[in-house]
């Protein structure tokens, strides 16, 4: 009786440091040989990471939407081409293929992803994304690997995966850099980058934030000198550095899901608030984070989406200065209401 063979397993531990080993031969077609029967590798890729969200605890996560390649000589070559290109599938599963046996083979991850048709990336600041790269050698038969990153790449590759929670919205059409660890994070800075102190990598939801700063940009520009003295969450500033925060503190609540909309801080550490106004003074609102923050996500949620408030903001010239601004735009009487109910004068 015939059975399957049962492949045999690799496994690839990436280290503290991202390790790149360039691989400079371009992207060639391979010449298929119809003798040769195909040999996969396959598995999934898990990254390690610390999760503010979890309670600053080490976590595994299945990483999505995260760039491959495969390298080696096939058939009768004595030069390394990258065989196989490709990123993981929503479940953080990859199978790289090719025709016939693998000399010299490995397999390299990224933290880099496709949103629509532009890349985004988690790099140190050199411009390059965090790589992670194992060897392979010889593969004469179909293997299943175990790929598992861990220390800085670790946590790169972690960012790229909660941004699928952007990305998967479609939103955007803009390429996007993450730079981590630097120090003048967590900040957008308007040149397709954000940066991220450190302990900042750890957070979901400071990721998040500083990706809707980057969504509003995109679609239709941010307000000039927003928060010339700083904000906070719960603190009254003024108009527009209150709606340019909230809307960015909305996107990252918004998106994990909270069941109460809470902002948890990579640094400092376990920082978590609860979004939902404490101050309900009419009109104060306007000045607050936090109620247009929460205002947002209730509209979000009626809505079944941020799709509606999107449009209203990429279709409207010049970015909006308030939320007061935004809501006169989008017409609305069940916003409205939500607004009001948050101390949020039309
Ligand atoms: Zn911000």
């Amino acid at each position: 009786m015939k059975h399957k063979a049962r492949p045999s397993k690799k496994k690839i531990v990436a280290g503290a440091c991202a390790v790149t080993v360039s691989i400079t031969a371009p992207l060639l077609v391979q010449q298929a040989n119809a003798a040769d029967p195909e040999v996969c590798v396959s598995g999934e890729l898990t990254a390690k990471s610390i999760d503010a969200e979890a309670g600053h605890v080490e976590k595994d996560t299945l990483v999505r939407n995260a760039a491959w390649e495969l390298s080696g000589k096939t058939g009768s070559r004595t030069t390394t081409i990258v065989i196989r290109s490709g990123s993981t599938d929503d479940h953080g599963f990859f199978r790289a293929c090719a025709q016939g046996p693998m000399k010299d083979a490995k397999l390299r991850f990224s933290a880099k992803a496709t949103n629509r048709s532009q890349p985004w990336q988690v790099s140190p600041g050199n411009g390059s994304p965090y790589t992670f790269e194992t060897t392979l050698g010889q593969v004469t038969k179909s293997e299943a690997v175990t790929a598992s990153a861990s220390g800085d790449v670790g946590t790169a590759l972690t960012m790229i995966d909660t941004l699928n929670l952007l990305n998967r919205q479609r939103a955007i059409d803009a390429p996007l850099t993450v730079v981590w660890p630097n120090s003048q994070g967590p900040q957008w800075g308007d040149d397709d980058k954000m940066y991220l102190n450190r302990n900042d990598g750890r957070s979901k939801h400071t990721l998040l934030h500083e990706a809707g700063h980057y969504v509003m940009d995109r679609l239709n520009g941010l307000p000039k000198n927003t928060c010339p003295l700083g904000h906070g969450i719960h603190s009254r500033t003024d108009a527009t550095c209150a709606w340019s925060e909230g809307f960015a503190t909305a996107v990252a609540s918004y998106l994990l899901k909270d069941p109460e909309p809470v902002y948890v801080f990579g640094d400092p550490q376990v920082r978590t608030t609860n979004l939902a106004p404490a101050n309900k003074t009419r009109g104060q609102g306007n000045d607050i984070e936090a109620n247009v923050a929460y205002t947002l996500i209730q509209i979000w949620r009626d809505d079944s989406g941020r799709q509606k408030t999107l449009d209203v903001i990429r279709d409207n010239r010049g970015a909006f200065d308030s939320v007061q601004a935004f809501l006169r735009k989008k017409q609305d009487p069940n916003a409205n209401k939500r607004a009001e109910a948050n101390g949020i004068v039309l």
